[in-house]
């Protein structure tokens, strides 16, 4: 049994990080549970990567007043948490009468939200901006943006943990009660906890911890997007987000720049329940390239690097209508334990704001004093690919590590890599070091750095080759050697 915490955080996807960081500056004793052995593992890190504009969500729900929150506020947070995002704008295109008349309703319910930036755009000005795409005219919408969502649910987690918040990876949740004293204690197979306050921010895993903490009923679906990954060198042709007409349940499939220059084609939407399975389908593929490029026929499948998927969890009435986010504090049922259920896109957008907002929720009940030592600001890794030709004389002048590249398709060298290794959340999974870096991440996937990238763990951190593990407990990358080395 571990000592009494404040505030217990289940889930540490970028939910619970922006909770954890957020919760930070008071005076609290708090701790992040994750079942997997890093943040970043499920949702949060597969997404789109898109700072929605908040035009997309019915007027007057939460996700229309965090998305636009969360907008606003992003340029400042990016800022100060040191990740990359981009207000490149975005533009969602058209070609027939009803297409026109459905962006226009996408705008009008986007300026009731509060969405600024939105404007009609002709076909003439639509070629100026992006003039590879396929359309007629567009809703532009300036402020929408693009970001890191690996480096964002990082930086908040490590600003976070260095204001003295506690992540205990590998800890799933199993079981949660409510003593007599009002105290809870939140099971897991390697530690109990016993808490003040709980937070479900599970993800996928927000119904089963809802029916944990008493409060029963609620129902959620999966829904699964699968994307494409392609090459670098088509980037530069695609400025801002490319979308199709939008309902308000789904965004279609789009054409998306990453902040590193990639694009992405997706995500498809399918029902599922399986929540473990994120395997793309060739059928899906198909259907992504075909989709795609009626948007924007510039690539080629030899364009592919990889693929991925991500699930949302989305919370459905009896009638299988998606409904809004659900934050709630059940005093009746589960008092100190705060339940959000549902939090579904544009989770990421939104998640500073629906940490203020539960944090308003929790100092409506106890009155949290403030933390004097909060420091708001994180610096993450200097990266060797973003440096002018000045910078990485100095660089490596000052730290020669940075003159040996051990990605040559990322760039990343092998001071970026230790800088990595000794992270203040203490992660070292070879798939941790590939969210922090990007190494691994290019053309050859870590076919020229996955081995070199092991040994400096081994070196750095004086573990044997056993021991290194690709991304979840159990998945080593050796089990011994095949030969032993020849006398000498
Ligand atoms: C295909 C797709 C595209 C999207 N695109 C965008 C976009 O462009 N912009 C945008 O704003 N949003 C987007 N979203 C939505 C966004 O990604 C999510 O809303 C957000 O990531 C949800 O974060 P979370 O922290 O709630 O969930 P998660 O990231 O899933 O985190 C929950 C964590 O809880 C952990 N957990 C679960 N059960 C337990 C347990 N029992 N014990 C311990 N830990 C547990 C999980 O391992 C997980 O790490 C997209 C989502 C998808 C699927």
């Amino acid at each position: 049994m571990d000592s009494l915490y404040d505030v217990l955080i289940i889930g540490g996807g970028v939910i619970g990080c922006a909770l954890a960081r957020e919760l930070a500056r008071y005076d609290l004793q708090i701790v992040v549970l994750e079942k997997n052995p890093d943040v970043c593992y499920e949702t949060s890190g597969r997404n789109t990567g898109v700072c929605h504009g908040g035009f997309a969500y019915d007027t007057g729900s939460l996700k229309a007043r965090f998305c636009v929150e969360g907008n606003r506020m992003m340029g400042d947070l990016a800022e100060e948490l040191d990740f990359p995002f981009k207000r490149c704008g975005k533009v969602l295109v058209g070609n027939s009468r009803a297409d026109y008349e459905q962006l226009l309703r996408t705008m009008a319910q986007g300026e009731r939200n509060g969405a600024t930036g939105l404007r009609m755009i002709d076909g003439e000005e639509l070629h100026r901006l992006i003039p590879s795409v396929v359309g007629e005219f567009a809703l532009l919408s300036e402020n929408s943006g693009i970001l890191d969502p690996f480096m964002m649910t990082i930086a908040l987690a490590e600003n976070a943990c260095e204001n003295g918040v506690r992540f205990d990876f590998n800890r799933k949740v199993t079981g949660i009660t409510r003593d007599a004293d009002g105290i809870w204690t939140v099971e897991t197979p390697a530690a109990y906890y016993r808490t003040r306050w709980i937070i479900n921010s599970a993800g996928l895993g927000c119904g089963a911890i809802s029916e944990m903490l008493g409060i029963h009923g609620y129902h959620t679906i999966g829904s699964k997007g699968d994307y494409i990954i392609l090459d670098k060198r088509l980037g530069p042709m695609v400025p801002m987000p490319i979308y199709t007409v939008p309902s308000n349940t789904y965004m279609g499939i789009h054409v998306t720049v990453t902040t590193e220059g990639n694009l992405l084609l997706g995500p498809t939407a399918e029902v599922t329940q399986n929540y473990s399975y994120y395997g793309v389908e060739q059928k899906n593929l198909d259907g992504l390239y075909q989709e795609a490029m009626a948007i924007w026929p510039h690539f080629t499948r030899a364009d592919y690097i990889r693929t991925y998927s991500g699930i949302l969890s989305k919370w459905v009435n009896e009638e299988g209508v998606i409904q809004d986010y659900r934050i709630e504090i059940r005093d009746d049922l589960a008092p100190h334990a705060v339940n959000l259920v549902g939090i579904e896109s544009p989770g990421l957008t939104s998640a500073v704001p629906i940490a203020r907002y539960v944090i308003g929720m929790m100092q409506e009940r106890e009155a949290f004093a403030p933390n004097p030592e909060f420091n708001p600001e994180r610096r993450g890794i200097r990266r060797f690919a973003d440096m002018t030709a000045e910078e990485r004389s100095a660089a490596i002048a000052e730290d020669p590590a940075y003159g040996e590249l051990i990605c040559r398709c990322q760039q990343v060298s092998k001071a970026e890599i230790r800088q990595a290794i000794h992270n203040p959340l203490g992660v070292h999974t070879m798939v941790g070091l590939k969210y922090r870096t990007r190494a691994m991440m290019g053309r050859c996937q870590g076919g020229y750095c996955q081995m070199r990238i092991s040994r400096m763990i081994q070196e750095e951190l004086g573990l044997s080759p056993e021991q290194i593990e690709y991304n979840r407990q159990g998945s080593n990358l050796f089990y011994g050697k095949v030969r032993e080395e020849a006398a000498r």
